[in-house]
Order: structure tokens, then sequence, then C-alpha cells
């Protein structure tokens, strides 16, 4: 080695020891936040990529899962599951987008399954004619021309909080029975609290809806980003308007009894990328 080269090396050194060894971009592949996960979890996936501006994409359980960008090569995504989602160990695949048909990555991921319990309601005929296919179907329709064009980018900060103070009723998942039928799965937290008590944002977002809707009562829904969007149903009276920004906190409406509902009580629900899941995870 000449002198001059061994001076080079010295200084590379000098400057390693000062700075640190310069951190290469990520290795392209796959992360899992969890590779085990049970039946209304969700799992954060990231990607990392070389073409990422080549609309990789990521299928699980018979779908597409829509990837958002996070810096230069890395892609991200939210895939939950919930009652309907088959137990058993899957495969989340990354297909190229530039190249058909080709997969870039592949991992397993086990969805156990859980047994929820029931719980047998009497409704007030008024409350049980809500149940209406027509008046579903209007809701449905509502939400879904309100959700259709959802951020990008990611609002949502650290932990969510938990909306309301009151008392936890029907959990995640319990099948609900009204006058002998069985109606499905209960996909929120419901909270009892007296008409009036102030609900909060659960975490920074846009509300994408905010008026009454037939089933659900006086509705606000939230869009977090990255396909993560809350709601909150059956409320006495709402404080925010459709497109408002609002943050973790912000007061947003007042628990109500509104729409098919048997008391006063906050339904909160949390979906990733139109999945709706166990909100109560995403408080911890
Ligand atoms: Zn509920």
């Amino acid at each position: 080695m000449t002198r001059i080269r061994l001076a080079y090396s010295l200084v590379w050194i000098a400057i390693l020891l000062a700075f640190g060894v310069p951190t290469a971009a990520p290795a392209a592949g796959i992360e899992l936040s969890a590779t085990t996960i049970k039946q209304g979890e969700a799992v954060e996936v990231t990607v990392y990529v070389s073409e990422v501006g080549r609309n990789p994409v990521l299928r699980f359980g018979g779908r597409v899962w829509p990837l958002y960008r996070i810096g230069q090569e890395g892609l991200r995504t939210y895939i939950g599951t919930d009652p309907f989602t088959r137990p058993g160990t899957q495969r989340i695949t990354v297909e190229s987008g530039a190249r058909k048909g080709v997969v870039l990555f592949s991992r397993g991921i086990t969805v156990q399954r859980v047994s929820f319990p029931t719980r047998r309601l009497r409704l007030d005929p008024d409350k049980f004619a809500l149940l209406d296919p027509k008046l579903i179907a209007i809701e449905r329709q509502k939400v879904g021309t309100a959700l259709r064009y959802l951020s990008s980018g990611q609002h949502w900060d650290g932990a969510f909080i938990v909306p309301v103070e009151g008392r936890r009723t029907s959990p995640y998942g319990v099948i609900s029975v009204y006058q002998g039928r069985r109606r499905g799965w209960h996909r929120g937290t419901d909270f009892a609290a007296p008409v009036g008590t102030p609900v909060y944002a659960a975490n920074h977002g846009i509300v994408r809806l905010a008026e009454p809707v037939p089933v659900s009562g006086n509705a606000v829904f939230i869009d977090h980003g990255f396909g993560v969007v809350t709601s909150y149903l059956h409320m006495s009276a709402i404080y925010v308007k459709a497109g408002q920004r609002v943050r973790k906190g912000t007061l947003i409406g007042a628990v109500g009894a509104t729409g098919l509902s048997t008391g006063p009580h906050l339904h909160w629900a949390l979906r990733t990328n139109g999945v709706l899941v166990d909100p109560l995870p995403w408080t911890r």
C-alpha cells in the first residue's frame, strides 16, 4: 500500500468513526409485524423493493391490498382479518408490477380461529324495522361513497386513544341474535355511557362522513391514512364536518342511542383497507 493510499484509508476510517457507518438502503424483502394472528387482528406489512414506482401487487386471502409509499424504497399496508377470514396458514405474495405474474417475495401468515360468544337481544319493533335491507343498502352506499377516496399518506401517530369514557359492554366478534335470528358478528366495540358523554377522535385524521345514516344513527368516519378508518356510531350529536382535519382527542360528538341501538352507547369500529378489525389492539 502506498503512503497516499494508506492516508486515504486512515481518513475514511476517521470519518466512519466520527459519523458512524453509513446506513445502506434496506435489503429487498418483506417484513411482517406478526406471523401468527387471531381473527380480528391486523398485520403491518412492509415491502422493500427497487421497483417501488412500478406498482408491485400484494395479495392475501384472495384479494389485492393497496400499498402506500414510505420513503424511497418502501411500501406499507395493513392487512385486516375478521371472522370471515379463513383460519390456517396462508401466503402473502408480492408480485412485480412490471413483469406480470412474477412473484418477488412470499411469506406465510397463520390466522387462528376465535370462538366468538353469542348475545341475544330483543329489539323494539321500531328498532327492528331498521334491519330493512333497503335501509341497510342506503347506508352502505353512503358510507361507500364517503370512503371511496382516502388519503395515501399516514396521518395517525402512535397508539389510538379509546374515544369515550365508558364501560366496555359488547366486545368485537360477538354474534348478535335479534328476535331469535342470527345477524352476524359484531365488528366493533361498544361502550355504555350516558347520553351526552363526549366522544373524541381516536387519532389524527380527516373526517370523511359526519351525518345521520339509517342504521348507525349519527355517525362520524375518520380517515387516518394508509387505509385505516375509524367510525363512531349511534351518537346524539355531531360536532365536526366532512373534510375537517381532526387531532387525536378532538371532540367530535356525544354518546347517544340513535339508529339501531338498545340504549345509550358508542359503537367504535376500525377498518383497515375495508376490513373491520378489533379496534382495541390499536390502543396499545
Ligand atoms: Zn356495537
